[in-house]
């Protein structure tokens, strides 16, 4: 089984990729992952990869889609498939990655869209606190101390992540929509997509992936 998953910063995406990898022994492929395994093995494209990050540029798709094309040759054995994750990120790496896979054992079979609105996942991502002395996750909006940024654990006052603010958050989802639609709707058109309602607990949520997985 071949997976896609897709989902904006704050979907859940990391957590039910580990959840998928384990429950289906699946080999969990991330891009910045590969980027760095082939940077510290210096590989030929991963000198060609840092050569675009050194200079500050995006690596760009025709490089990246090798990249990944060359990590899916060499998948470990044992493993019923891949869970592909942050990859394909534009319209352009999708086509060329259908391109290159179909009808190989490598052909995609199935997308799983994380699907939260994004008023929710600002609630996730902005209202995060960290205790940084006993690492205990808050939310102020879902998961709040006792007292006001205090840990409950240890007493410790609680930080929040400085480069998560109202607007760059805004920017960033905005970004992601405008990249992903339209590979979401490209693979929509096969029929490959199982939107997850992810705006969820963890049980319902993976009970609706299970049962997109079984179909
Ligand atoms: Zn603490």
């Amino acid at each position: 089984m071949n997976l896609l998953i897709m989902g904006a910063p704050g979907s859940g995406k990391g957590t039910f990729s580990s959840r998928l990898k384990d429950n289906y022994s699946l080999a969990h492929i991330s891009t910045g992952d590969i980027f760095r395994k082939n940077i510290s093995e210096n590989t030929a494209l991963g000198q060609e990869a840092k050569s675009y990050m050194d200079k500050g540029l995006l690596v760009p798709d025709d490089l990246v889609n090798r990249l990944v094309l060359d990590t899916l040759e060499n998948l470990p054995e044992g493993v019923n498939g891949y869970l592909l994750d942050g990859y394909p990120r534009t319209l352009e790496q999708a086509k060329a990655f259908d391109e290159a896979t179909k009808g190989t054992a490598n052909e995609v079979d199935q997308i799983l869209f994380m699907d939260v609105p994004h008023d929710v996942l600002k609630k996730r991502i902005l209202g995060r606190r960290t205790c940084p002395k006993c690492g205990e996750i808050y939310n102020i909006y879902f998961k709040p101390t006792a007292v006001e940024n205090v840990c409950d654990n240890c007493g410790s006052a609680l930080s929040a992540r400085a480069d998560d603010n109202e607007e760059s958050l805004k920017t960033r989802l905005g970004e992601y929509t405008r990249m992903t639609q339209p590979v979401i709707d490209y693979y929509g058109e096969q029929d490959k997509v199982a939107a997850i309602n992810a705006d969820n607990d963890f049980e319902t949520i993976w009970a609706q992936i299970t049962e997109a997985l079984g179909k």
